[in-house]
């Protein structure tokens, strides 16, 4: 996809197909029934791990770094690499290595064989991030094995910061899946996009208001932190993604007649 001077391409890891009604807990089928679009013909909800790849302005970047060669949840991951060559991009051409948030699902290929995989990258995540999951060590045992080895190397950005992280590629907290998530926002010329992490599971969340998240570390703070952006970003032409999203596939909100919709 191109963005002004930017060229945003998704770079999949692993991708897993569940029941989503056992997905999002508490759900029903009737729910989804007006959710189909969301799904596969065969009703299931595609949960894709990975990261994103931006480039131009002089820099390459990668936003999330997918699972690494690992399960979770019934998703293997182990493609990222692989789908990073077939965009004619190798570990020593990243320069700026952006993490939404620190779980273990996107900073899966931050370290390979004890070294950071992104030898040139500049690695960078939110203090508030940094402090919860390193200084605070509410880090798994998997996150900090990755986290042992990067940690010291990354630049951490203070909520409020205003510079550009990347030329092109700005932040701004949205709390509440962890205390540092942070929405990715990618803009030049006059278009703009954003990553959303895990703010976002699944585009449905950003229709109805009342669907719980999902593995928030704060699920009160995450909900209102969901609705705060749903609402602001109904009826913009900004382009959203969030890390899960089927395909990873760029869409925007809609304003509709009694009910927001979701259009890729
Ligand atoms: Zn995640």
């Amino acid at each position: 996809m191109e963005l002004g001077e930017l060229r945003i391409d998704p770079v999949v890891d692993g991708v897993g197909r569940f029941v989503p009604t056992k997905t999002f807990m508490g759900t029903s089928d009737e729910d989804w029934s007006v959710h189909q679009d969301l799904l596969g013909t065969d009703g299931k909800l595609e949960f894709v791990m990975g990261g994103f790849l931006i480039r131009g302005l002089g820099h390459t970047t990668l936003v999330d770094l997918g699972l690494g060669v690992d399960t979770l949840m019934g998703i293997t991951g182990g493609s990222f690499l692989d789908n990073l060559t077939a965009l004619e991009v190798s570990t020593d051409d990243v320069t700026d290595v952006v993490f939404t948030h620190l779980h273990r699902d996107h900073i899966g290929w931050a370290v390979t064989n004890g070294e950071p995989t992104f030898a040139h990258a500049t690695y960078r995540a939110s203090q508030a991030d940094v402090d919860y999951f390193i200084r605070d060590q509410q880090a798994s045992r998997a996150e900090l094995a990755t986290l042992d080895i990067i940690g010291t190397h990354i630049e951490a950005w203070s909520e409020g910061t205003t510079t550009n992280l990347v030329p092109g590629i700005d932040q701004f907290g949205a709390p509440g899946h962890t205390p540092g998530s942070s929405v990715i926002v990618l803009s030049s010329k006059d278009q703009r996009a954003m990553l959303l992490g895990d703010v976002v599971h699944c585009p449905v969340q950003l229709l109805d208001e009342e669907w719980a998240g999902l593995f928030d570390v704060d699920p009160v703070l995450a909900r209102a932190t969901r609705t705060a952006l749903a609402r602001e970003m109904e009826g913009d032409p900004t382009l959203l993604a969030g890390a899960h999203f089927p395909g990873m596939h760029f869409g925007r909100l809609i304003a509709g007649a009694g009910r927001r919709q979701w259009t890729v």
